[in-house]
């Protein structure tokens, strides 16, 4: 994944504030949101940011009346425009304050002021600052000096002026009229932008250099479509791969259900795995303490696998049948491996929940990865599912337990996602002992539907396997693998629409390198032999597996799993934003624009935020604008993209490409479906 952990993403948008806007309640953020325009309204004269504001608001329970007070005590004011009218024979000292409270020094007497300071910090006024001949306090009584003489105080102009223990001196006004001081205090970051605003003498130099620049024009490099190495007679090599379908499924469920020994029987048991490798993984198994994961291991085949005794990447087994193939996608069920069961899940035309008899709760409950999976395989466009109610020899093979879970889970699915109750099935199986995966079971004398093998075969007839071949050709990169030439690599990945040939030009975003599809080919193990054979294609369609040998890379150093690749004539520009459908789960924060969170899709991962929300659907069916969101809410919404562009797809581009999940804090907070891409 990509170098970073979802977990460590801190909320940095309130994190040097004493509270956490996101944990706010419903309740209390309304009450911020109502309160936050009438405070800055008040303080608008003060030096107080807003993020200070909801925290003040926040501290003093939302009164805006007791927040006021705060503000002004603790902030300083912005300068305003003041008029100072000083008497006849007024005071020898002007003082000026950075506070509210700057007219109390204008005609009072100046000796009494003097200690004033000293008694405002004494009292925590903080930020009350007398004049001195320093910064902005020197130019504003310049100006004052200026507007009696007509000439500064530096004396050079033939004004006066000294400066003593910070405070300066005006001259006592001469004229037996009133005379009245304008200061105007001057706003000197507007002053400074003003001035950088106006174009300096090197200003204009750079100006013509960037006209002569953009005058000059960047040839961009097009790619150049080429043809394939042969020519074909594309329908007839369709029909003969369609007369043996391939049906991709992905097994799912909390860890520990028993997944990856379910996969291990079904491939022992079709003849896939030889006696002799179960007897090698047996031994293996048993010399680290581990002889129940014998099957599991035919899976999981890291050393951190093995040890740990969990799933922790997905693994991907393809076979195939007298009359069809399936390519079988094992993926963890530990939480911490969430990002790449949706890597896996997003490879798959089904999905296989498959459910730990003995402890159902423990998976079925909020912090079990039962319902996560689930909702993920449904928000993926997962439309298909079979659950396998696995273990059932330890509850002694009871059809009660089994009508219960099935029961519940019917009801979850149906109700909650949605799911077309035609479109699942229910199997019981113990996977350890094989009864009902290949085998029909004696012991589960109860039930005579299908076997697993059996439904799996049906589900692969129900897909429909119909290649759109006017449909672009876009395959997303999961694996890479070097090649001994410079220019050449071997991708792989799962077509996901449209067709590629041999000889072909193909683009690869978002680094746009553009390389010549050298060969194609599919690696498969069959029934009854252990050998993997690599089957080399005239063409590959939507829904294959496939290895495909590049050349002719300028490089071959960009290319990266989840990469996007097309035909060099239909390139996918990468985007940074991207307006989507988004459907939240069950959240425990309000989720308000800026938050940041982690967006999955096809194995990759990327810190992206929450940009904008467009319009929310509330129960009656009615949109409105909102600035957060809640549980289960469903809203049109703009995501940022914040380190880098994703080459992306829309749903209606793409059924499965265009969709995305995101996360927060480890925990998959909702899905979305993308709409529109931005620019
Ligand atoms: P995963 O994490 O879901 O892939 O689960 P594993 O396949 O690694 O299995 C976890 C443990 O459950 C191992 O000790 C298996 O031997 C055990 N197990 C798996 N299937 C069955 C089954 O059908 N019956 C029994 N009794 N144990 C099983």
């Amino acid at each position: 994944m990509g170098g970073f952990d979802d977990d460590d993403l801190r909320d940095y948008e309130n994190e040097d504030l004493g509270f956490d806007e996101d944990a706010l309640n419903d309740d209390e953020y309304d009450q911020l949101y109502d309160a936050l325009p009438k405070i800055k309204a008040l303080a608008k004269n003060y030096q107080v940011d807003e993020k200070a504001l909801k925290e003040i608001l926040w501290s003093n329970y939302f009164s805006v009346e007791d927040s006021f007070e705060e503000v002004k005590q603790n902030y300083k004011r912005e300068y305003d425009e003041y008029v100072w009218v000083v008497p006849e024979g007024g005071p020898n000292w002007i003082l000026t304050s950075r506070t509210a409270n700057v007219e109390a020094g204008a005609a009072g007497t100046a000796t009494q002021r003097t200690h004033g300071p000293a008694r405002a910090q004494k009292r925590g006024q903080r930020g009350v600052v007398w004049s001195s001949w320093e910064g902005q306090e020197h130019a504003k009584t310049r100006e004052i000096e200026k507007a009696k003489t007509g000439r500064d105080q530096t004396g050079r102009t033939g004004g006066s002026g000294n400066t003593e223990r910070g405070r300066c001196r005006a001259r006592p006004p001469t004229s037996s009229a009133s005379v009245y001081y304008i200061i105007q205090h001057t706003d000197y970051r507007s002053k400074a932008a003003a001035n950088f605003a106006k174009p300096g003498p090197d200003d204009r130099k750079v100006e013509n250099l960037t006209e002569k620049v953009a005058k000059i024009k960047i040839k961009e490099p097009k790619p150049v479509a080429s043809k394939p190495k042969q020519r074909i007679d594309i329908d007839a090599e369709l029909a003969k791969k369609n007369s043996k379908p391939n049906l991709s499924f992905v097994v799912i469920g909390h860890v520990d259900s028993g997944k990856s020994t379910l996969i291990g029987r079904l491939l022992y048991d079709l003849g896939i795995v030889d006696s002799k490798t179960l007897h090698k993984l047996t031994k293996e198994s048993e010399a680290m303490g581990k002889s129940s994961f014998s099957l599991a291991w035919i899976m999981d085949q890291t050393q951190e696998e093995r040890s740990r005794g969990v799933t922790v990447d997905i693994c991907q087994t393809q076979i195939e049948t007298p009359t069809q193939k399936f390519t079988i996608i094992d993926s963890p069920g530990h939480q911490d491996y969430v990002p790449q069961m949706i890597n896996g899940v997003s490879q798959a035309d089904l999905a296989v929940m498959n459910i730990d008899a003995n402890s159902f709760e423990s998976g079925f409950s909020n912090q079990g990865q039962t319902k996560e999976h689930l909702t993920i395989a449904k928000s993926l466009g997962i439309e298909r599912c079979v659950v396998t109610i696995n273990k059932l020899d330890v509850t002694q093979w009871s059809q009660t337990v089994y009508d219960a879970i099935c029961d519940q889970i019917r009801q979850f699915l149906v109700d909650e996602l949605a799911y077309d109750v035609a479109n699942l099935v229910f199997v019981p199986t113990s996977g350890f002992l094989g009864d009902n995966v290949v085998k029909p079971s004696k012991n589960l004398s109860w039930y005579t539907g299908p076997t697993l093998l059996q439904v799996l075969e049906q589900e692969n007839r129900a897909v429909s396997h119909v290649v759109d071949k006017t449909w672009p050709f876009v395959m997303v990169i999961s694996d890479i693998r070097e090649s001994s030439k410079n220019d050449e690599l071997v991708i792989s990945g799962r077509i996901n629409s449209g067709i590629v040939q041999p000889g072909e030009t193909v683009s690869i975003s978002p680094s746009q390198e553009t390389a010549v599809v050298d060969s194609i080919s599919i690696t498969a193990s069959s029934v009854g032999s252990s050998v993997i054979k690599h089957d080399l294609q005239k063409l590959a369609q939507e829904g294959e597996f496939v290895e495909l040998k590049l050349k002719k890379l300028a490089s071959c150093e960009n290319i990266k799993i989840g990469d996007v690749v097309t035909l060099a004539s239909n390139v996918l520009q990468p985007v940074k934003k991207f307006k989507c459908e988004l459907n939240l789960f069950n959240i425990e924060r309000p989720l308000l624009v800026g938050t940041p969170f982690v967006l999955f899709k096809n194995g990759i991962s990327v810190p992206s935020r929450l940009s904008e929300i467009e319009s929310i659907v509330t129960k009656d069916g009615l949109s409105k604008k909102r600035r957060h969101l809640s549980s289960n809410n469903t809203a049109v919404v703009v995501v940022e993209l914040l380190e880098r562009e994703l080459p992306l797809l829309t749903v209606a581009q793409n059924h499965k490409l265009g969709r995305v999940v995101v996360r927060k804090d480890g925990r998959s907070i909702g899905a979305g479906k993308i709409l529109e891409l931005v620019a």
